[in-house]
């Protein structure tokens, strides 16, 4: 039987900010907002990445594009080693890989008209012919369920929830096969929030698009993820698919981060674990586990010796989990 390889590897990648001080600026130190991160999107497949704000995940996403350009690793995309491509290849493989913002209305252009928007990313990349490109731009509308009256109305004119669509319609101009989406149902009321849901949903079944679906929420990530990923002080701390990750968390961070969402089922409400303390700052982490000043099973190897991340189980998709308890 053959395994179809994944879509996406992401392999040890690291962004490293250099911390400048002094009279003459000179490099003090680093800020590690991505170390040593490992994992893989399967074709098709939703890849939920959680954790607290500022633990680098936004970071990760824009250094995987390489939007931020990363310090170490590689990325492949599909085969071709996205870290190594020089700036115009880089730029032709561009249009595999998209990203939707948590602000739409940041990033779509005021001044832009939604057929000018959405008819730009074919002109820079010369994809098609004028009318080819329209009738692209109203397959599109379609697809994120808008229609023909929208094409010459601007931003300002749409709910949140109408410009998320536009921002979605707009990453899917290229056909790409992996968008990166970032907070991006974060700034939506709940009701637009499970519209826009269901529409990243059904364009990863209907055009087989792989995500990497960014969300603080772990009740957001639930339902739309194969696999799940938890982020703490820039390194992914558990993996797992996320039935298991749900049912049975190992990381005691994963476990305080779920005791915090609500369950309607009062049999199976799990007891609410309050982190103590802030997050440590990246650029002062704890010895051994980033996690043991707010770990409540914390033991004296935590302060000793930093944790691997390591599969609990064999099988094609592994849980693995950093934390020596396990
Ligand atoms: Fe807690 Fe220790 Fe596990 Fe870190 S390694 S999560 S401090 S028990």
């Amino acid at each position: 039987m053959t395994v179809d390889p994944p879509l996406l590897q992401v392999q040890a990648l690291g962004k490293h900010f250099p911390v400048r001080g002094g009279f003459f600026r000179r490099i003090t130190g680093w800020l590690k907002a991505v170390d040593d991160v490992s994992f893989e999107v399967k074709r098709g497949e939703t890849f939920g990445l959680v954790g607290e704000s500022g633990c680098g995940k936004s970071t990760l996403g824009r250094a995987i594009l390489r939007l931020h350009e990363p310090t170490a690793g590689r990325v492949i995309l599909d085969g071709t080693d996205i870290t190594a491509l020089d700036r115009s290849r880089l730029t032709a493989a561009r249009r595999h890989m998209q990203i939707i913002f948590q602000d739409p209305y940041a990033s779509l252009s005021p001044r832009r008209t939604v057929l000018q928007t959405l008819l730009e990313p074919m002109e820079i990349h010369r994809i098609g012919t004028p009318r080819s490109r329209r009738e692209k731009v109203l397959e599109l509308l379609d697809i994120v369920g808008m229609g023909p009256q929208v094409l010459h109305r601007y931003p300002h004119e749409f709910s949140g929830g109408q410009r998320q669509r536009i921002g979605i319609a707009r990453a899917l101009t290229l056909d790409p096969k992996f968008i990166v989406a970032d907070e991006a149902v974060s700034a939506l009321d709940v009701s637009v929030q499970s519209q826009v849901l269901n529409l990243i949903g059904r364009l990863q079944r209907e055009l087989g698009i792989s995500f990497l679906f960014i969300s603080h929420d772990l009740a957001v990530v639930q339902h739309i993820s194969h696999q799940v990923g938890v982020m703490y002080l820039g390194r992914l701390v558990e993996i797992a698919p996320a039935a298991d990750l749900y049912r049975d968390p190992m990381h005691p961070y994963t476990r305080a981060l779920l005791s915090a969402i609500p369950v309607p089922d009062p049999k199976r409400r799990r007891k609410r674990i309050l982190l103590q303390g802030e997050v440590p700052s990246p650029l002062d982490p704890p010895s051994g586990c980033p996690f043991r000043t707010r770990c409540p099973e914390a033991m004296p190897i935590c302060a000793e010796r930093r944790p691997l991340l390591r599969p609990i189980h064999d099988g094609e998709a592994p849980h693995q989990v950093a934390c020596h308890l396990h």
